[in-house]
């Protein structure tokens, strides 16, 4: 029930109002409006406050408009073999308006679904940026606004670099504002979004060059997965041109508005579009969390224990701004079973934070759940981990000129080999990979996965079918 309560400031003697929830929730984004929603079916008044679009990072500048641009991509690749086909298709240009314009249309549509959502529910939507204050209330526009349990789900934003020049670059955000395919792009960096949006401006003809700190892209994955995507980006099939062991210097602006991008391996002349992808800070710096206690690490992530609690009493947080796995089912899951745990009952609910699938939208792409040889080595002992791997060729590209590979490891622990972890790199992994998520989540074992018969002719079946147990190196 929602409560409006008059507050006699001690110093101006001016009279405020602060409004208050069972459940304040501060930043509409994946994890905010999951949790929010879900209370709201446990019958506790809920406010939630947010500055932007509705829907966050992922609606508005992440995971669903990467996505669209992934399939325009994908299309690409798919002409690129079609008179392998036996297809005699013109094409006559790409027009990058059109799809920019359609997907424009879908995240507008998919805004007012969220809002829809929310006033069905009948979560009050406070509109505005939030911050806290000394007495723990949340101060938006100059309203206080006090839960008796408050969420904070702010998210977080790309990061830039201190160089000279930097600002002449965008980042994954602006990515989503260009409103032409530049002609020549450079994009910084080797994590998931930058090989994803370096690889969609390739595939649809950018002159796309991805500059990379170290000598691999992915690098936390699994090493057979980070291996096989460096090396496959660096074919002279593959339309990306990747510059290992780069880091940029300084971004001049040329009189011609393009950019020369300096790095300590040579200047990049001539380019119409630098992105910055090198990592994202959480958005926690202007809440002033030090008012209320609420404690961040050295990067700003908000510290929580394993029920999303922080340090202050009645004050949790969820998703992207607790810095552990940035996704967003990570965030929605997260924020759904602290709903259940505050307003449920259900004391012991939590998210565990294992076995969670992701699938990076590189060409080609790469699917991961559970451990890498690394962390299962490292957990279990060399001796105790088993793994199986396979490289072929997908029959996709048996009768066309351009090749591509498909690899997989199994990562194994103890006698009875329990399935610790699954890394697939090749065409069709994005939808393979949930079904194998939720045998590892069930705890399966090789002899369960060689028990299941395969589904011929695909690149799945080799998850059941490998052969050869090898040790790690
Ligand atoms: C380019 C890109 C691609 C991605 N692709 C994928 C993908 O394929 N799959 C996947 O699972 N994840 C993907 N992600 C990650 C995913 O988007 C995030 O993990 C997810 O959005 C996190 O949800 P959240 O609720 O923690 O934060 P957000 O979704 O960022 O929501 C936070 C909200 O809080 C609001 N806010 C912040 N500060 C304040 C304030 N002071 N007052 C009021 N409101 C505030 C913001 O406006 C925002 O709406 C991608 C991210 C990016 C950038």
């Amino acid at each position: 029930m929602l409560i409006i309560r008059r507050v006699f400031s001690s110093t101006r003697k001016v009279m405020t109002e602060v409004k208050e929830f069972d459940y304040l929730v501060l930043g509409g984004g994946s994890g905010g409006i999951s949790s929010a929603r879900r209370a709201r079916e446990f019958g506790v008044s809920v406010g939630l406050i947010e500055s932007g679009r509705l829907g966050g990072t992922c609606v508005n500048v992440g995971c669903v408009p990467k996505k669209v641009m992934y399939n325009c991509s994908l299309h690409a690749e798919f002409i690129r073999d079609h008179a392998d086909y036996g297809f005699d298709v013109t094409v006559n240009k790409f027009d990058w308006k059109v799809i920019k314009k359609s997907r424009d249309e879908y995240i507008k549509r998919l805004n007012g679904l969220y809002e829809g959502g929310l006033n069905g529910s009948k979560v009050e939507l406070i509109r505005g940026r939030g911050s806290f204050a000394e007495d723990g209330t949340i101060v938006v526009n100059g309203q206080k606004y006090r839960g008796k349990q408050t969420l904070i789900a702010v998210g977080g934003k790309p990061t830039i670099p201190n160089i000279k020049g930097a600002e002449y670059g965008i980042d994954s955000d602006g990515f989503f504002d260009i409103p032409d395919l530049p002609k020549k792009t450079v994009v910084v960096g080797a994590g998931y979004i930058a090989v994803e949006i370096a690889g969609v401006l390739a595939n649809l003809g950018s002159d796309t060059h991805l500059l990379i700190r170290y000598d691999k892209v992915l690098r936390t994955f699994d090493k057979l997965l980070s291996d096989e995507l460096t090396a496959d980006i660096d074919e002279p099939t593959n339309p990306l041109n990747l510059h290992k062991n780069t880091q940029v210097t300084e971004v001049i602006k040329n009189a011609d508005g393009l950019l020369t991008v300096k790095t300590n391996t040579g200047d990049i002349e001539g380019v119409e579009t630098l992105i910055w992808a090198i990592g994202r800070d959480p958005l926690t710096a202007e809440l002033n969390l030090d008012k209320v206690g609420v404690k961040t690490d050295n990067k700003g992530h908000i510290i929580v224990d394993k029920y999303q609690n922080t340090t202050a009493p009645n004050i949790l947080s969820v998703g992207d701004d607790t810095g552990k796995f940035l996704l967003t089912p990570v965030a929605i899951a997260a924020g759904r079973r602290l709903a259940h745990r505050l307003f449920n009952g259900e004391t012991e609910n939590h998210l565990a934070y294992e076995n969670i699938a992701t699938i990076v939208f590189s060409h080609p792409l790469v699917g991961t759940v559970g451990l890498t040889e690394a962390e299962a080595v490292e957990r279990f002992g060399k001796d105790n981990v088993t793994l199986y791997k396979s490289r072929f060729n997908p029959m996709m590209f048996a009768v066309t000129k351009h090749k591509e590979k498909a690899s997989m490891k199994l990562v194994c622990v103890g006698a009875e080999e329990k399935v610790v972890g699954v890394h697939i790199f090749g065409i069709g992994s994005d939808e393979m990979l949930q079904g194998f998520a939720v045998a590892v989540s069930m705890g399966a074992t090789k002899k369960q996965f060689d028990q299941t018969i395969a589904i011929h002719p695909t690149s799945a079946e080799e998850l059941v079918t490998m052969r050869g147990a090898v040790k790690p190196e």
